[in-house]
């Protein structure tokens, strides 16, 4: 291609999904994980992925194919183990990272992973896992601290790079870059040290790294430094800088690659641009209003990738947005010095269009999934080397045109209504102390209330109920009495050990959000749209394709009949606007916030039919606000402003006395407290059991307006807590929260947990507010 490279524009991606056509991956490796097939069947369905994916690019008209984007689990583990920094409890003793290691270090040893869909394990000894950058993919997080030496230790890459060579693709080998690699590391034992000084240990791994693919024929690398699109310090920038100088100059018979993503470059764009690599990648589709910085900045004779096709989601590229683009800059710095491509890894869209038959043309023609995005890339390939494709060109503009105008999409009454939302309905009608009072008129409850998040085990028979009922094996009428059964039995549950606001399951749901999105309008379900989520674990995430409403009531039939059966408050159970939002693959034509609006008023619909129904409390759960948040600090406050306003439209419909919860689960929220409080939820409960009430550290200096329910009981965990354990928790609370205003209650859902755990713990729980009331500190001191 060398020739070529010079006088034509290049098409290539920076990663493709590996899960498999049929999800081949998950299979496999769960397989292995559970004794029912060897290691050498994982491999060889590891081998059929890869070249399944590679030939698929090649005849996408790719031409130039990454390797070593593939993983058994994480490519941020995945370089753990090339660069041999295996924590020491694995007891790993150098030569090559063998995969029952790499398993033991995602998944630790001797403990399940638990996991409550809020994308959490609870595994003891396993690496902690996080989210990367924004996306709902979680990587496992790097242990680093001062002692922490490296040494080539995987031969992944060159086994990939050779299986693929044999395929005839030279393929370009795809790494977490060692700043990502060492920023999103934590520091372990030592207490704070700066993770940079292990800088100039980790390169030389890389430049050997460099120097057998070298070896082996590779003419490009491509490192993954997506914290470009992150406030970096400025020895951060520093550091990218001697990073790439030493790894440019380790290796002259290879080009690097540096590819930034999922955020504009703002303030590192000169770092980024002074990067002597051969080329640089990067997100016009996050900043396409970089471009020209961009460009200003450049250095000749590096070339630019233009990540212009949208690598986050799931929509069909407007060529007539990006063939002018990509044009213009095929004039500027001329056709040889452009690369073209997704904007970031394919790995967080699905695989292809080819296995949606439910989807009908109209919606279809507005989609691409990772195949058709392929065939994107090579036609923007092509208008930058000035060959036109007439019949693509029109395919598309006319999917564009109907996009904008389908009336499917676009809905008059839904857009009035949201554009008619004033302050007034973001406000409940009193302030919280009103509500308070009329709330505790009406509810009675005893002081530290028990509760809980909302979901009970979601049993192999529940499941077994849904599936057959989705099939068509059973009718609906014989669905939903199974449903009452299950309802029935978790009320009586409740109100034998003495929960004084139940709840009724969610028995119904098979997700938090996919269960609304199926009863809105505006919502699309893929069949096989699966993305990887960490591991094995995949998610099939709704399409919200258009404007957003309620066709009729969502949940009050469930939470009625639950009310039907007990005196107690039942709490009805709703997912919040913010979270229907980042757990769907959104759309782009218009404003998130104002999308997150729409949502907000269909569930302010459900919220209020839910009181007239008799229902004296809504939950509203939140879990994703935080992931939400904007990479960079700068972009907090908006992002706050008009997430906390939809959870407030969907809230403020109801009356004082009906009493509004939300429910979040991620432990470092102290830095977004204001904005939580903002929310004005009358009762907020909130995961805490896990860090000791660490969480709590907020409440100490922020005085929280309302009430709290800090978690007492790690439902991650199969472990049941003891009642001394659940009162010691709350006394923490009981340090820094008023006793009036404090709650009982687990910290998340139960649906991940049997019954067998769940019957004690909320037991022990119900005994533990108990004592807490006899201790009597909920009244005035006398005098
Ligand atoms: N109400 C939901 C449940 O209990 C909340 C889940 C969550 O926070 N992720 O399952
Ligand atoms: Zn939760």
């Amino acid at each position: 291609m060398n020739e070529r490279i010079q006088t034509y524009p290049v098409s290539h991606t920076l990663g493709y999904p590996r899960v498999g056509e049929h999800r081949e991956l998950k299979k496999a490796a769960e397989a292995y994980w559970h004794g029912k097939a060897a290691q050498v069947d994982l491999e060889a369905a590891g081998r059929h992925v890869r070249a399944a994916g590679w030939l698929a690019q090649k005849a996408a008209g790719i031409d130039l194919i990454p390797s070593n984007d593939f993983s058994h689990y994480d490519q941020v583990l995945d370089l753990t183990c090339l660069v041999g920094n295996v924590p020491r409890r694995f007891g790993w003793d150098g030569g090559n990272v063998d995969l029952s290691t790499y398993f033991a270090i995602a998944r630790g040893v001797g403990a399940a992973g638990a996991d409550c869909g809020c994308g959490r394990r609870g595994a003891a000894v396993a690496s902690e896992m996080t989210k990367w950058f924004d996306t709902n993919y979680h990587y496992i997080v790097p242990e680093l601290g001062p002692d922490t030496r490296f040494s080539l230790s995987s031969g992944k890459p060159f086994d990939e790079f050779t299986e693929a060579l044999a395929l005839g693709i030279r393929t370009k080998p795809v790494f977490v870059g060692p700043v990502t690699y060492l920023r999103l590391g934590k520091a372990h034992g030592a207490g704070e040290f700066d993770m940079l000084s292990l800088l100039p240990r980790l390169l030389p791994v890389y430049a050997e790294v460099l120097r057998r693919l070298a070896d082996l024929g590779a003419d490009w690398v491509q490192f993954d430094e997506p914290v470009f699109s992150l406030d970096l310090a400025p020895a951060e920038r520093a550091a990218l800088g001697e990073a790439y100088r030493f790894l440019a100059g380790a290796e002259p018979r290879l080009r690097l690659l540096v590819a930034n993503y999922f955020g504009a470059l703002g303030d590192n764009l000169e770092a980024f641009t002074s990067l002597p690599v051969a080329a640089l990648h990067a997100d016009l589709v996050r900043a396409p209003g970089e471009l020209d910085a961009l460009l200003g900045a450049l250095r000749a004779p590096t070339k630019l990738s233009l990540g212009v096709v949208d690598g986050r989601n799931v929509w069909r590229a407007d060529y007539a947005r990006t063939k002018p683009l990509v044009e213009r800059v095929a004039a500027a710095v001329g056709p040889g010095r452009l690369l073209i491509a997704p904007s970031c890894s394919l790995l967080h869209v699905p695989l292809t269009l080819r296995n949606e038959p439910a989807l009908d043309a109209g919606l279809r023609s507005w989609l691409a999934f990772a195949e058709e995005k392929l065939g994107e890339v090579s036609f923007l390939r092509d208008s930058a080397a000035g060959i036109s494709r007439p019949l693509d060109e029109a395919a598309n503009r006319a999917a564009a045109d109907s996009r904008r105008s389908s009336p499917r999409i676009h809905r008059q009454s839904v857009k009035l209504r949201a554009a008619a939302v004033t302050d007034a309905d973001a406000r409940r009608a009193s302030p919280f102390e009103a509500r308070q009072a009329a709330q505790r008129r009406r509810l009675s409850l005893p002081p530290f209330p028990t509760t809980t998040i909302g979901s009970f085990p979601q049993t192999d028979a529940v499941r077994a109920a849904r599936a057959r009922w989705k099939k068509g094996a059973i009718s609906t009428a014989e669905y939903e009495a199974f449903l009452e059964v299950e309802i029935g039995a978790c009320v009586d549950f409740q109100e034998e050990i003495g929960i004084d606001m139940p709840v009724h399951g969610e028995f119904e749901r098979n997700d938090m959000v996919e269960y609304f999105g199926e009863r809105l309008r505006g919502f699309a379900f893929s069949s096989n749209g699966w993305v990887q989520s960490y591991g094995s674990r995949c998610v099939k995430p709704p399409i919200l394709f258009g404007d957003v409403d309620r066709p009729g009531p969502m949940t009050v039939r469930w939470s009625a009949f639950a009310q039907s059966l007990t005196p107690r408050p039942m709490k009805g159970m709703l997912t919040g606007p913010v979270t229907i939002l980042e757990w769907s693959f959104v759309r782009d034509d218009q404003d998130r916030s104002l999308t997150a609006l729409q949502i907000a008023l269909a569930l302010r619909d459900e919220a209020v039919d839910l009181e007239k129904a008799g229902i004296a409390a809504v939950q509203i759960d939140e879990p994703a606000l935080r992931e939400g948040l904007p990479l960079r600090r700068a972009g907090w406050p908006a992002y706050l402003e008009w997430a906390v306003r939809a959870f407030r439209v969907s809230a403020a419909g109801v009356r004082d006395e009906t009493q509004v919860h939300t429910h979040m689960c991620y432990a470092e929220f102290n830095d977004i407290i204001v904005s939580i409080a903002a929310l004005d939820a009358d009762v907020i409960t909130i995961e805490t059991s896990r860090s000791a009430m660490e969480l709590l550290d907020a409440f100490a200096t922020f005085r929280y307006p309302n009430e709290i329910g800090p978690g007492v009981y790690d439902i991650h965990s199969p472990r049941v807590p003891g009642v001394e354990e659940m009162v010691t928790l709350m006394r923490k609370a009981l340090a820094v929260i008023p006793a009036v205003n404090l709650w009982v209650n687990p910290d998340c859902g139960l649906k991940t947990r049997g019954w067998d755990e769940v019957r004690p713990a909320l037991a022990n729980m119900v005994a533990a507010a108990r004592i807490l009331r006899a201790e009597g500190r909920h009244r005035p001191a006398p005098g």
